[in-house]
């Protein structure tokens, strides 16, 4: 009876037995003993990578009846080693959280309201306007007849949540589309 009793106390089963940190098992409750972690009745883990810095620590997203449950930082990855700072821990409620936007919105010249528009034809919008504005920048050869071969039509600005890969690659399109102004929002 009374070692029934002791045994309900932390102190003494941190003393008497293997956890002499009170880290584990001595200090569980109860309701603690029965907890489970909200990750385990996931249906399936998608790997993301997070949207909100340049480090790019890599993601584990847990799904469950093909809504995301829980976004927790991938032990796998040689970035963040299973680790999320708090912003990244916060995730999950840029991707469910009711601001989150599941729409291409566009307003039009004048107009005074956002529509939807489906991502075909905002892609093309974008398409038709990055090349019109590079036809209409066109550089070719300067008052002395040097060759340019260069748009001033359009420039590059990225931002910080731009990881290496897609600055690479950006720098890549816009130099390839002949833009001379590309810059990150890192470097000003
Ligand atoms: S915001 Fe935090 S978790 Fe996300 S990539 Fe940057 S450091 Fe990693």
């Amino acid at each position: 009876m009374i070692k029934r009793l002791l045994d309900m106390w932390p102190v003494y089963r941190q003393i008497t037995g293997a956890d002499w940190l009170g880290r584990g098992k001595a200090v569980q409750s109860k309701r603690s003993r029965t907890l489970k972690p909200r990750t385990e009745e996931a249906d399936r883990v998608v790997h993301s990578v997070c949207p909100y810095c340049a480090v790019g620590c890599s993601q584990n997203v847990f799904v469950k009846d093909e809504k995301v449950i829980q976004i927790e930082g991938n032990p796998n990855s040689p970035v963040n080693r299973g680790r999320l700072c708090p912003k990244g821990s916060c995730s999950k409620q840029l991707v469910t959280g009711p601001q989150r936007e599941n729409y291409v919105l566009y307003r039009p010249p004048y107009g005074t309201e956002w529509q939807r528009m489906d991502l075909d034809t905002a892609m093309d919008k974008v398409a038709d306007r990055v090349l019109d504005a590079r036809r209409r920048g066109w550089q070719d050869t300067d008052d002395q007849g040097r060759a340019l071969r260069r748009t001033l039509g359009f420039a590059g600005l990225g931002g910080a949540a731009l990881d290496n890969e897609e600055n690479y690659l950006i720098k890549k399109l816009f130099t390839a589309l002949g833009a001379i102004q590309i810059e990150n929002q890192a470097r000003i």
